[in-house]
């Protein structure tokens, strides 16, 4: 199963804000999407970073309640590691693994069309474990 396997089901399309946008707004945002990331971008739909709830949380505990009147530039991850539609769910696996993070935009060609979460992985991996069952199941039944 491939990356471009989750957008189909879960459609394309990003959570994003500018890098003017407070903290207590993208924490409103997220919480109301139920979502745990938005990508930042610029005017011009260029991504130049990403803010996760581990973000807030740790600009809350290091400002306390003053995190929530800065700017996300302020506090987004710059250095975004994004993938491609035809990377596998393994290969999406090892980069959440060794980058010790829950999100990764999916990129081509330098457009944005998506956003896998850790969520969709485990998701679309069940799924293969189940029809690898099932096919074991048949291929034991008709030998
Ligand atoms: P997460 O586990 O996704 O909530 O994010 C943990 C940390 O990694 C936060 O500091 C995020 O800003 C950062 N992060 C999340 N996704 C990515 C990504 N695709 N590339 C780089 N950093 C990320």
């Amino acid at each position: 199963m491939f990356v471009s396997d989750i957008l189909a089901q879960k459609g394309i399309g990003v959570h994003s804000v500018a890098p003017t946008t407070s903290v207590a707004e993208v924490s409103q945002q997220l919480s109301v999407r139920r979502i745990g990331s938005v990508l930042v971008i610029d005017g011009h739909g260029t991504v130049l970073g990403i803010v996760s709830e581990r973000d807030v949380v740790r600009a809350l505990a290091s400002e306390g309640a003053a995190a929530l009147a800065l700017e996300v530039s302020q506090i987004m991850t710059r250095e975004v590691v994004t993938c491609d539609p035809d990377d596998s769910i393994e290969e999406v696996m090892q980069a959440m693994t060794s980058g010790r993070f829950r999100h990764l935009p999916v990129v081509r060609h330098g457009d944005l069309l998506g956003l896998v979460s850790i969520g969709d992985v485990v998701k679309a991996r069940l799924a293969e474990t189940r029809h690898e069952t099932e096919a074991l199941k048949a291929y034991i039944v008709a030998g």
